[in-house]
């Protein structure tokens, strides 16, 4: 074919997804602080027990994730990959599958385009899967993540979790909804029709 068009990511009759955009540390797993070993990943409880109702409500689920670690030379952009392929296999027993990991690898101050609280990667997913961002969410435990999800148009849930006391107390963003943990955001989520 000589001119071969981009697959479109939306069909002529065209409904567009919704989607939840998970942040990782401190919402589906511990947060302790640059984790680059599996075996130090300890997967949030709530998160096996409540993303499954997402994804049964249509939901399209996506990680997004700040991984510093790999920019300041903590850990590789491989062994990011090998948590991340942990994480698959425990969702996969509940049920659980995410579309796409979306990783900045890279250092705070290499002023990169994709580190949250940028969109990038939320717009990405937007173009590339068909997805309504206004219909859409991110949850994380950071300010960052909340400026993020509005940055690119989502509606946004602060957990808990992680540091999300803490994001809490420090009052610089102000998300839709204010949740205990990710099982609790899922309730929240579905009650938004
Ligand atoms: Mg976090
Ligand atoms: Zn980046």
């Amino acid at each position: 074919m000589l001119f071969s068009l981009q697959s479109p990511p939306m069909t002529m009759t065209t409904i567009a997804h919704r989607a939840v955009f998970l942040d990782r540390d401190g919402v589906v797993m511990h947060d302790a602080n640059y984790v680059g070993d599996v075996e130090r990943v300890i997967v949030v409880p709530a998160a096996l027990r409540s993303l499954k109702r997402l994804l049964d409500a249509g939901y399209r689920l996506f990680v997004v994730t700040n991984q510093s670690g790999v920019g300041r030379g903590y850990f590789t952009r491989e062994a990011v990959e090998k948590i991340h392929a942990y994480l698959d296999a425990e969702f996969a027993k509940v049920g659980v599958h995410f579309d796409r990991y979306y990783v900045c690898p890279h250092h705070p101050e290499d002023n990169c385009d994709c580190r949250k609280p940028k969109p990038k990667f939320l717009r990405e997913a937007a173009a590339e899967y068909g997805l309504d961002l206004a219909r859409s969410f991110m949850v994380g435990d950071r300010s960052t993540d909340i400026q993020c999800g509005q940055n690119a148009g989502t509606r946004t849930i602060l957990v808990l979790t992680g540091v999300g006391s803490e994001t809490l107390a420090k009052g610089e963003v102000q998300p839709d909804h204010v949740a205990a943990d990710i099982g609790h955001a899922v309730d929240w989520i579905l009650q938004q029709g």
